[in-house]
């Protein structure tokens, strides 16, 4: 069996992981430079996300993986501010309910893209975009791409992200429905901020703060090993320029009101407007931010949609489902899954169309979480 992938994001390298454990053929195709575009720089790591990785990647990656998370991350600190000092009032249990994170760890974005991008050399092809799909009469689905190239295979997967192409094509009465909820999200280097009393307050876990009329959310990343430690003993092959920077930081959130837009730099100096009536160790963390990491975010929401027939193209992630703050973790399970279901077809075990149907629907039943989308004017 050959698989084809579009898209080498979280869900994308996770499954091609799974696929060439399983022994199946497969080949990613990725818009981007292998450098790839800032998707934020952290992700709350959940059970559904760590079990695929243990799953699909080799042992090696993932043990780096793991090794270098922050710490357990149970339950979500209330700070406020008493006396004019921060102080914890209270805390919320990290349940998975209610749109509350389920309990993990924290793991820092590029390093954990890295991790999935090594050994993947002969199977990622960068600077690919694909366009559109053409199903053959002998069952396979032909693959075609803007500069021209073609690929075919018994299977592609749209793991292209919140506006996938593949989805468009494929279920084209697919949505994405704004939600109207706008934030700003940014990262500070910890020793900025090492001075205040803050990271000892909070420890590894996340941390929401209400002053005036403005709210954040924030949590600090300290790598459990070292990363440049990490990689001699554990994964020599991941690129040492993946490493060399990682330093502990402070990753924030601010829900703003209205839209935010503009470069990174005039993103950062909204947040700064943001913050400006939280106490003074929150304003400093925006204001030693790495600017060039700030981002303004529009959160989106696909509704929930009937069931279609199964065919030799799927999707899985975001192309189909949204999940504000634990989208990641939905697209690894949802590439975890199709991977276990495509080794059995590979095996012989389950018929192909029989084994992407199962997966579609355990996916509907489990991943779809809907978010009330914007009333319409
Ligand atoms: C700031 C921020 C913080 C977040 N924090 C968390 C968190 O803490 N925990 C969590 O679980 N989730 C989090 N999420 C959500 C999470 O990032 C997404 O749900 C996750 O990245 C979805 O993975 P995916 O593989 O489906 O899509 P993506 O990671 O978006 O990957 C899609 C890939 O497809 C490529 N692509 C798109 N179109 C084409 C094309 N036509 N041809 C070829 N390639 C194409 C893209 O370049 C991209 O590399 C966060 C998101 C943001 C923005």
């Amino acid at each position: 069996m050959r698989v084809i992938v579009i898209g080498a994001g979280l869900g994308g390298l996770t499954l091609a992981h799974g696929l060439r454990r399983a022994g199946v053929d497969v080949a990613v195709y990725e818009r981007d430079g292998a450098q790839g575009r800032p998707q934020g720089v952290s992700l709350h790591v959940d059970d559904r996300g760590a079990a695929a990785l243990r799953a699909c990647l080799p042992p090696a990656h993932a043990a780096m993986a793991e090794a270098t998370m922050g710490g357990p991350r149970e339950q979500t600190l209330v700070l406020s501010e008493v006396a004019g000092e921060l102080t914890v009032v209270g805390t919320r249990p990290s349940g998975g309910v209610a749109g509350r994170a389920r309990p993990g760890r924290q793991a820092d974005r590029p390093l954990l893209r890295a991790v999935l991008l090594t050994g993947l050399d002969d199977v990622v092809r960068f600077g690919a975009e694909f366009t559109r799909f053409e199903p053959r009469a002998d069952g396979t689905v032909r693959a075609f791409f803007a500069d021209g190239g073609t690929d075919t295979g018994d299977v592609l997967v749209g793991a292209d992200g919140i506006g996938s192409a593949v989805r468009r094509q494929y279920l084209p009465d697919v949505r994405v429905a704004d939600t109207g909820r706008r934030m700003i999200m940014g990262a500070t280097p910890l020793r900025a901020v090492a001075g205040t009393g803050l990271p000892g307050l909070v420890g590894d876990s996340p941390a929401a703060v209400q002053g005036g009329a403005a709210m954040m959310v924030l949590g600090v990343l300290r790598f459990t090993r070292r990363p440049v430690t990490a990689r001699e003993e554990l994964l020599p092959a991941l690129s040492s320029r993946a490493v060399a920077d990682a330093e502990d930081y402070v990753m924030w959130a601010l829900p703003g009101p209205r839209e935010q837009s503009g470069s990174a730099a005039t993103v950062w100096r909204q947040a700064q407007d943001l913050a400006a009536d939280l106490h003074p160790t929150l304003r400093l963390i925006v204001a030693e931010a790495w600017p060039d990491v700030t981002a303004a975010l529009r959160i989106g929401t696909i509704p929930p949609m009937p069931a279609w027939p199964a065919g030799p193209v799927t999707v899985i992630g975001d192309a189909i489902h949204l999940a504000p703050g634990f989208g990641g973790n939905l697209a690894m399970r949802d590439a975890h899954r199709l991977a276990e279901a495509l080794a059995e077809a590979d095996r012989g075990r389950l018929g192909l169309l029989g084994a992407i149907g199962a997966h579609e629907e355990t996916m509907r039943r489990t991943s779809f979480t809907p978010v009330a989308a914007k009333a319409s004017a």
